[in-house]
């Protein structure tokens, strides 16, 4: 099996190379999750055994895996790729056979996501190898999507966005967070993700806890709901989006203090250019809160891809550089605790002039009326 990016797969390994060496490093040790998703195409599922893609800055590329694992490693675009398969029996130390494939090494850079067992298991098999983080290599490849991951990502908006304009529809007095949730899940396949990443649907006081789930608290009326939902597509790309309902009018403090949300989100979206600082991003949205700042508490945005969040976060202080292919997160928000809450969230690209919105559902808050049937 191939995929849309397999013809990309070569030139993400040359360059991890590469980086590799300008960084100093011999060789790079990546185990499964995003890093070899996105260098290979296996979605490798993570066990206590090691699987282990080991990249030398010179020499072959070789996966190290379990046997058992070996025809879903070829299931996927590694058996069209340059690299040697080398498997393990139960009873061999894949550790010693890793630094054996490898030979000697000073510096080594291992998975930023590799497990702490797998860690200390690699340093004592490589005593004389000085371990470093692989992220110093492969966040920075990972963050500026390619023209393919950018069409991913736009394909991934436009699925949520369907599910969010179903939303209101799903917003009746009476029914609870949970109930809601269980037709965002089905609604979120049903546009075309193949897995359920998260639900937020939080009403009320729970809208003040950003990371709330859903519970079985009934939705009053009158109550803000921030709904903040995610998927995976088939492509491996993420959805993350989060729009703001009411069924009923809201509190008029709280309208007020939306509206001026409103206004920092699309402040912060206009901020995204080529070359500016994260932190810059950030100062929009904040600064624009004025004394609602106070309630903004967590960071402007993060970057998405085959994770839902990975580097670069838009955060306070940031020196980060924003380069044109960058995509992320604009999600500036306001809780207070014990009344309501409220986010407004697109996942944007950096352009060569600007950005461009992968999602495209109206920002203002969306006011249900409670006799709709
Ligand atoms: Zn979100
Ligand atoms: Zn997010």
């Amino acid at each position: 099996v191939t995929s849309a990016f397999t013809e990309r797969y070569p030139e993400r390994l040359e360059a991890t190379r590469e980086r590799a060496a300008a960084a100093g490093l011999e060789a790079v040790i990546v185990t499964p999750g995003a890093n070899l998703h996105y260098l290979v195409g296996y979605d490798a599922v993570p066990l206590e055994r090691i699987t282990a893609l080991c990249i030398p800055v010179d020499g072959a590329i070789t996966l190290v895996v379990p046997r058992l694992e070996r025809l879903a490693a070829l299931a996927s675009p590694v058996h069209v790729l340059d690299i040697d398969l080398v498997e393990w029996d139960e009873d061999v130390d894949p550790y010693a056979l890793i630094a054996r494939t490898l030979g000697p090494l000073y510096t080594v850079g291992l998975d930023d996501d590799m497990t702490a067992s797998k860690v200390l298991r690699l340093r004592a098999a490589m005593p004389d190898a000085e371990q470093r983080l692989a992220g110093v290599v492969l966040d920075g490849l990972r963050q500026r999507k390619d023209s393919d991951e950018i069409a991913a990502l736009r394909e991934a908006g436009a699925a949520i966005d369907r599910v969010h304009a179903a939303v209101p529809s799903l917003l009746r007095p009476g029914r609870t967070e949970a109930e809601v949730g269980a037709d965002i899940a089905e609604l979120i396949i049903s546009e075309g993700h193949e897995r359920v990443d998260f639900i937020i649907v939080a009403a009320g006081p729970n809208s003040a806890s950003p990371h709330h789930a859903v519970t079985d608290r009934v939705i009053g009326i009158g109550e803000p709901i921030v709904v903040d939902i995610g998927g995976t597509m088939p492509s491996g790309y993420r959805s993350d989006c989060t729009r703001t309902y009411c069924i009923g009018d809201p509190p008029a403090d709280f309208l007020a203090a939306y509206g001026l949300l409103q206004q920092a989100q699309d402040r912060a979206v206009q901020a995204v250019v080529p070359g500016v600082t994260s932190g810059a991003i950030d100062a929009a949205a904040r600064d624009h809160l004025g004394e609602w700042a106070e309630h903004f508490i967590h960071r402007t945005g993060h970057g998405i891809g085959l994770l839902t969040h990975e580097e670069p976060y838009i955060m306070a202080g940031s020196e980060q550089i924003i380069d044109e292919g960058i995509t992320f997160s604009v999600e500036p928000g306001f809780y207070v605790e014990g009344r309501w809450g409220a986010r407004i969230e697109d996942i944007v690209v950096c352009t060569d002039s600007g950005s461009e919105s992968f999602n495209r559902q109206p920002r203002e808050l969306v006011v249900i009326d409670p006799r709709t049937p």
